[in-house]
């Protein structure tokens, strides 16, 4: 399986190189001495996992305390320049780089990642640092001159708006907790970062790395803690903006609290969940559907939340090329995401275990199954494909490797964007197709964030294909485009009479 940073492409850097450029070239893979390092550190955080350090859990007094000084650390950061803070990203990914071999080791161990996930992740949260450098130093350096047709001069500059709270989930512990706050902080925000309960560790360690970069202790807090601590910082009169990765239900309890509260109206960023989809039609190749497919729907063990959960296949090829694709997913090792040539790893904890367990007794009575496979004892899930009569068999996002089939007739083509648009959300769709007229039509009649033509659907490249949805998907802006860094920000106009 050719995983998605292999086939990067980095043609359309919307920043000059020497400002910018993403870490996927001639990094993929370990070196010797970073082997050696990782099987050290992977072995002791096995040990240390046994009985792990406790993360007490801030209470909601102290999530106050947090917000209450984040305010009094906003001015100071919001008047160090641009470049300053820029620099800071810098050096961030400077040490992650220099720390690679612990953080893939933390990711394996705290977040069952297997090595090639954990490498793209690292990479990922680099890439951010980095990108937002580059950006944030063109958004928030001099202004922007506007014309002066009454002879004033008049300048639009972007500030930070205050203390952000950022909340993140459990699957990318490390990039999306990093993107998240360092975009906030690039912006000149004050941030209070509340990680998943489940990743605590990863959190700490890199809320640590920023404060050695050069963050003051005051611009940025950490509150651990379940989604209660959320709550309460969401709640937060005092707050000034909230990004958000996570569930759609949870991005809906957010913005419902936001909306109550009294005093300043409070931006909501979210980026949630997805039932994505692929089209896959007779003039599609085999062999490469097969590959994408198997990448999309069980890389991760299924928890992106740009996988594949909905795949359609013309009904003249697709008995097929459902049993290419089992095929393909019967190779796939499930075990010790600590070992090299692993490709499924646990999933997050037994309670997400349970609950595709389920699911997939309930597929087990309601559809054909294709594919049912064997998992070891643990946290695992095996790669399982259920045929459905009908995409709304699926109601919500299943997050796991399970890959759900439907056939379609070439005739019946809108019918099934029709079943694609009714499931609300907007995150991610495949298309393989060789026919143009086909594309073309997909692209133009569904709102969806990002689109994959004959390729697999996962693995955003920063600063290349900005990522992040619509509808049910979020709101946008994309994390790792060139729109992000400004939402985190407030504009002012100066208008001096000369
Ligand atoms: P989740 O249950 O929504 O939790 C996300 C974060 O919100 C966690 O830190 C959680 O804390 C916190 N939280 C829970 N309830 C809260 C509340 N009432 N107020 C404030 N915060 C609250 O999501 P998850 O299970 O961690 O992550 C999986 C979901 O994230 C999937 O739906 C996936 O599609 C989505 N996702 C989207 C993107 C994207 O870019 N669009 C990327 C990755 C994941 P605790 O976990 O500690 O309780």
């Amino acid at each position: 399986i050719v995983g998605a940073d292999d086939k990067a492409s980095h043609a359309a850097i919307p920043l000059p190189a020497e400002l910018y450029r993403p870490q996927r070239e001639n990094s993929h893979g370990i070196e010797f001495g970073e082997r050696k390092a990782l099987d050290t550190l992977t072995s002791a955080i096995a040990a240390e996992r046994k009985a792990p350090p406790s993360v007490t859990p801030s209470t909601t007094e102290q999530a106050n305390v947090a917000v209450a000084a984040a305010r009094r650390g906003f001015r100071a950061w919001n008047a160090t320049p641009a470049t300053k803070r820029a620099a800071i990203l810098d050096k961030t990914a400077g040490l992650l780089e220099q720390r690679r071999a612990h953080f893939l080791a933390l990711l394996q161990s705290e977040g069952g990642k297997t090595l090639d996930d954990a490498l793209s992740e690292v990479r990922e949260a680099i890439d951010f640092c980095r990108y937002y450098a580059a950006l944030g130093q063109k958004l928030f350096g001099e202004g922007e001159t506007m014309p002066g047709p009454t002879g004033e001069s008049n300048v639009l500059e972007l500030h930070g708006r205050g203390a952000f709270v950022a909340i993140s989930p459990w699957n990318f512990p490390l990039a999306i907790f990093l993107g998240q706050v360092t975009a906030a902080l690039m912006a000149g925000n004050a941030v209070i970062a509340k990680p998943a309960e489940q990743t605590p560790r990863i959190a700490a360690e890199v809320v640590a790395l920023l404060h050695q970069a050069g963050v003051p202790p005051s611009a940025l807090h950490l509150v651990q803690g379940d989604g209660a601590v959320g709550a309460a910082l969401v709640a937060h009169p005092a707050i000034a903006g909230v990004v958000f990765t996570g569930s759609t239900e949870v991005a809906r309890s957010i913005n419902r609290t936001l909306a109550a509260k009294d005093g300043p109206i409070v931006p909501l960023i979210a980026e949630t969940g997805g039932i994505n989809a692929m089209i896959v039609d007779a003039t599609a190749l085999p062999e490469q559907v097969a590959d994408d497919v198997v990448t999309s729907a069980f890389r991760s063990a299924g928890q992106r939340c740009s996988a594949l959960r909905l795949l359609f296949v013309q009904d003249d090829v697709a008995d097929r090329m459902i049993e290419m694709i089992a095929g393909a997913a019967r190779e796939l090792k499930i075990g010790d995401p600590s070992e090299p040539s692993t490709h499924i790893g646990p999933v997050i904890d037994a309670e997400a275990k349970q609950r595709l367990d389920a699911h997939i007794a309930r597929m087990k009575q309601e559809a054909r199954v294709h594919l049912a496979g064997e998992a070891p004892s643990g946290n695992f899930v095996a790669p399982h494909i259920f045929e459905l009569s009908a995409a709304g068999q699926l109601k919500e996002e299943v997050f796991g490797p399970i890959l759900h089939v439907v056939r379609y007739r070439a005739d019946k083509l809108g019918e099934v964007l029709t079943a694609i648009e009714a499931t609300g959300f907007g995150l991610t769709l495949g298309i393989h197709s060789r026919i143009d007229d086909t594309i073309e039509h997909v692209i133009d009649r569904l709102q969806v964030g990002n689109i994959y033509v004959n390729r697999n659907m996962i693995g955003a490249v920063v600063g290349v294909q900005p990522f992040g949805g619509s509808g049910l998907s979020g709101t946008g802006p994309k994390a790792g485009g060139p729109h992000y860094l400004a939402r985190f920000a407030t504009e002012q106009t100066i208008t001096i009479n000369t």
